[in-house]
């Protein structure tokens, strides 16, 4: 609508500009090529060929000059293409600007009736005085005017046609526009209000180009990922607090029996009071870096270690433990180098796979070794185990957040499934390749590739 306002207006105006000033514009035009061409025969005037260039003048520019004079050799008379001044206006003409003060003019309502037509003519002329040598010469430049009605008339009835075609073919555009734009933009607009809720309705909204088919297959995606970070988001409350409860089941019981029973209070009771309350502690730093991640206040800190002092410092944090749970624990070691990293969060993540090892793993000849072997300029750092393995359609998505294989697992360890997001996240941030190699039911191995500082 507004597109056909505008294309009208501005016809409109095309159109008014056009059927008013064409006369003027016309007649302005005329009189300027008279005096130019007046100002140019003046200065040719004497000169040998001056008779050929009035000529040219006179064919180029439409218009009939005559040069009047006593001297023959100033003067100039030849036929007119246009219309002819007979001796008599000549004569008046002469008359009329010799008792001027001014030594040219310029007559525009001059009427002139040629002996071949019926009607006096509007005919301008422009007369210009000269003084050359002490004689008098005139030059007289004329042109008819041609009256513009009809032409103007023909303007009018060409703009009406091509009004209205531009009329029909704006419509015909906003149409098109309307159908294959404006709908589509409306319908996903209506649709992805309901985005918020993860109710994206894709297939509600009718697609004709390429480039709404991606918009739509875009918010599709975000309806998606947002049912997706929902469901993630409620799980992660389920089982945090799931695995809140326990530790806290675990510490309140211990610590109530060691204060009701003087016997029961003894290392081991405290050691499970304690033990309990760090896997509490794991938990909430787990969930702090991981908004950390969110937020992106990770930050690194680098330092040089040798990477066999690295690996035998998380070795000893497990091998107690996996003695007394008759659990093969094993190191083993590659060369003694040098490696740049930041060794909180590289240990961190060799707990969240050594933790993994032993949490998914129910046979009984459980094995878990933590190890490190050269390839090429780099060691591949690893934790095996001869664990239940990760099935193949999983394999992919252990790194997603929140993603469990079996949720139904019972733990001995704390899992709240960002364990793996969260190496993932440390070693993109380390620069370092990582992945898993495994088969389902006999073994699983999680590697990072470290190179020598
Ligand atoms: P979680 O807290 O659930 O252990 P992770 O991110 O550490 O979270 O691991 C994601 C999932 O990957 C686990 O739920 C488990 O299904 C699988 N997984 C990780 N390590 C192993 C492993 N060593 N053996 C078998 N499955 C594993």
């Amino acid at each position: 609508m507004i597109l056909l306002v505008f294309v009208v207006a501005v016809m409109g105006l095309v159109y008014f500009v056009q059927t008013t000033f064409l006369d003027d514009f016309y007649k302005a035009n005329k009189i300027k090529s008279l005096q130019s061409v007046g100002a140019s025969v003046s200065s040719l005037i004497g000169d040998d060929s001056f008779e050929d260039e009035i000529e040219y003048l006179m064919m180029s520019n439409e218009v009939c000059v005559r040069v009047v004079s006593n001297n023959e050799n100033y003067s100039y008379s030849g036929a007119c293409t246009l219309r002819g001044l007979d001796n008599l206006t000549i004569n008046a003409i002469a008359s009329e600007v010799d008792a001027m003060d001014n030594d040219e003019k310029l007559f525009d309502n001059f009427h002139y009736q040629r002996d071949f037509r019926d009607k006096p003519e509007d005919v301008y002329i422009f007369a210009k005085l000269l003084n050359i040598n002490n004689e008098k010469a005139m030059v007289l430049v004329s042109s008819g005017i041609t009256p513009l009605s009809a032409t103007i008339s023909t303007i009018k009835s060409q703009y009406v046609l091509i009004l209205a075609i531009i009329i029909v073919m704006t419509l015909i555009l906003a149409l098109i526009l309307s159908r294959y734009i404006l709908r589509p933009i409306k319908q996903i607009n209506a649709e992805s209000k309901n985005l918020s809720r993860g109710e994206y309705d894709s297939k509600a909204v009718k697609v004709v180009s390429k480039e709404f088919e991606e918009l739509n297959e875009t918010l599709e995606n975000a309806n998606e990922d947002i049912l997706k970070a929902d469901k993630a988001k409620k799980e992660l409350l389920g089982n945090v607090s799931h695995d809140l409860r326990t530790p806290l089941t675990m510490i309140v019981g211990y610590g109530e029996m060691i204060r009701d029973l003087p016997e029961e209070d003894n290392e081991e009771n405290i050691n499970v009071i304690i033990d309990e309350a760090r896997r509490l502690s794991t938990l909430v730093d787990d969930l702090i870096d991981i908004s950390k991640i969110d937020a992106i206040k990770l930050e690194l800190n680098k330092e040089d270690i040798s990477l066999n002092e690295l690996l035998n410092s998380v070795y000893k944090q497990y091998e107690k433990y996996c003695k007394t749970q008759n659990i093969d624990f094993k190191l083993q070691l590659s060369d003694d180098v040098t490696i740049n990293v930041d060794v909180k969060r590289i240990k961190q993540i060799l707990y969240n796979f050594v933790n993994n090892s032993l949490n998914y793993n129910t046979k009984e000849n459980q094995e878990v070794i933590l190890g490190a072997e050269k390839i090429d300029d780099f060691y591949r750092v690893y934790v095996y185990d001869n664990g239940e393995g990760i099935e193949e359609k999983d394999i992919n998505n252990i790194w997603d957040r929140y993603y469990k294989v079996d949720k139904e697992h019972k733990r001995h360890h704390i899992g709240s499934g960002i364990g793996l997001s969260l190496a993932k996240e440390l070693l993109t941030a380390h620069g370092m390749n990582y992945g898993v190699e495994s088969k389902y039911g006999e073994y699983s191995k999680f590697y990072f590739d470290v190179k020598p500082a």
